[in-house]
């Protein structure tokens, strides 16, 4: 089965095609169809992974499917959450974001930098499919005093996840961070909910 994904993060889309590598799913990068990213308006991550996964799935006439992710602090009342892409300004500058985020949280001690990732998954069989299958999963953790590791994406450097053995997520190798991140999960539920399915 062909699946848009819609949305234009590399790193996503990587994380994506592996965990989904044993299905019989190609994923392919909106971007690689001419899709452009659809604006993100709504107030939760559930909402803004349904509208672009309708932009793709409408624009491609194929199945799409849409998330919508972030992190989500304590102590800034769970800022930056839905804007976690662009908490800095510039959409995906993950230096600025973590920077700035580093910075918010300089005079906050150890134990209230809990923090955790959010994933919502949304996936559209047809562009006009009634019911399309949610999936979400959740992450916690909390925010170290500076980076640490190399691998991963965005926040990765900085996050410390309670299931992670001490390492933070960049310090964790693809495989464990693809089976305990928000995104693992939220991925392991809508597989169950493909398994039930005819396309
Ligand atoms: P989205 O593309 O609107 O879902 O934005 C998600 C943003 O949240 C990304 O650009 C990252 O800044 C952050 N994010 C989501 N998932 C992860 C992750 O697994 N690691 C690090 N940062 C993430």
């Amino acid at each position: 089965m062909n699946l848009v994904l819609a949305s234009g993060n590399a790193g996503k889309l990587i994380e994506m095609r592996e965990i989904l590598a044993d299905l019989d799913v190609e994923l392919i990068a909106q971007s690689a169809l001419g899709i452009s990213d659809a604006a993100e308006t709504a107030s939760t991550f559930v909402e803004n992974a349904l509208i672009k996964a309708r932009h793709a799935a409408r624009t491609s006439g194929l199945p799409a499917l849409g998330d919508d992710s972030g992190i989500c602090v304590d102590a800034l009342d769970g800022a930056p959450g839905l804007l976690s892409a662009r908490y800095a300004g510039e959409h995906g500058d993950a230096q600025a974001n973590i920077a700035k985020l580093l910075d918010a949280l300089r005079d906050v001690p150890a134990a209230q930098r809990t923090a955790h990732f959010h994933c919502s998954i949304v996936l559209l069989r047809k562009p006009d499919d009634p019911a399309p299958l949610i999936a979400e999963g959740r992450w916690p953790g909390t925010i170290l005093r500076a980076p640490r590791g190399r691998k991963g994406f965005g926040y990765d450097p900085i996050f410390q996840p309670d299931d992670g053995g001490g390492l933070s997520a960049a310090e964790l190798d693809a495989t464990t961070k693809n089976r305990i991140s928000h995104r693992g999960l939220a991925l392991a539920k809508l597989r169950v909910l493909l398994s039930q399915q005819t396309f």
